[in-house]
């Protein structure tokens, strides 16, 4: 009878041992689980960087391909003129160049999703203060690694510290511009360069505007407003508003063969990406090559 007893208990004390290993297994799976969720979650699979010259705001590779000289384009944003563009090869095309303000967001891989499938390339123009987390900086990498163009967008996006009495000087802009190309930098290594800038809200409605442009051509870098805006910032929300960025888009380009197109990559812009398949194809029906500003 004692030992029965005996061997109760020692049979006891295993199984308790048998369940305490298989609890602490399970925590140690859903600890690890939880673990490569949060990675996939924060951080976004890109290529690795290699070779980036001065002057790129994007790969070497893809600024042979699809870049077009940004210098150009400014002076003929600043001319109205929207003829088609002269090409290497003797070429004259109607070209068009995507342009997303104020990323990365919660959109980017969506838009990025919709350029790949397009096999169409485009110009982000980032804001330095997004880049401080792990996942923007990831979109941001992707961004360029799939052959798009980064242009600056300021630091902080804050008119009064970038439009002092609203008028933009010197020291201003290059605040904004070294903070948001430090950020830049940091997640595409030393070497990255754009010379690109593109005014918060524009530059058109600013003084001092004349200054700061001699400053840029001086430095061999470039201003970009655009000459179509989707209003894809300014149209209210309601259930019509995806057809009226479309047809503002449409409505504008009318007689242009040159297009810089402004729209925007922010969590609130949630429309402008589901418009964006259909400017696409709407653009490629009208035989336009897409291009970036390098
Ligand atoms: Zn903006």
């Amino acid at each position: 009878m004692k030992i029965v007893k005996i061997l109760n208990k020692k049979i006891l004390i295993n199984v308790f041992f048998i369940l305490f290993l298989i609890l602490n297994l399970s925590f140690l799976i859903i600890f690890q689980k939880i673990k490569t969720l949060n990675v996939t979650k924060n951080t976004v699979k890109t290529k690795k960087i290699t070779n980036i010259k001065e002057n790129f705001g994007a790969t070497e590779e893809s600024s042979s391909k699809n870049g077009y000289d940004a210098m150009e384009i400014w002076e003929r944003l600043s001319k109205n003129n929207h003829t088609p563009l002269e090409y290497k090869t003797g070429e004259n095309k109607k070209t068009i160049f995507l342009t997303f303000d104020d990323g990365p967001s919660i959109n980017t891989i969506e838009i990025l999703e919709i350029l790949k499938r397009y096999d169409v390339k485009a110009t982000f123009f980032c804001i330095g203060s997004k880049l401080n987390n792990k996942f923007n900086s990831s979109l941001f990498k992707k961004e360029f690694t799939e052959g798009h163009a980064i242009g600056n967008h300021s630091y902080t996006h804050e008119y009064s510290y970038i439009y002092p009495n609203n008028s933009i000087n010197i020291k201003s802009f290059t605040e904004e511009f070294n903070k948001a190309d430090e950020q830049m930098k940091k997640i595409l290594g030393k070497n990255f360069k754009t010379r690109l800038f593109r005014c918060p809200g524009g530059s058109m409605s600013r003084n001092g505007v004349s200054e700061l442009k001699k400053h840029l051509k001086n430095n061999n870098m470039a201003l970009i407003d655009w000459n179509v805006d989707s209003c894809d910032k300014r149209i209210k929300k309601s259930q019509k508003k995806r057809n009226k960025i479309f047809k503002k888009i449409i409505n504008s380009s009318k007689n242009k063969d040159m297009i810089v197109l402004l729209m925007h990559d922010s969590k609130r812009e949630k429309e402008t990406v589901k418009i964006l398949p259909d400017v696409i194809e709407y653009f490629k029906s009208k035989d336009f090559t897409f291009k970036i500003l390098v």
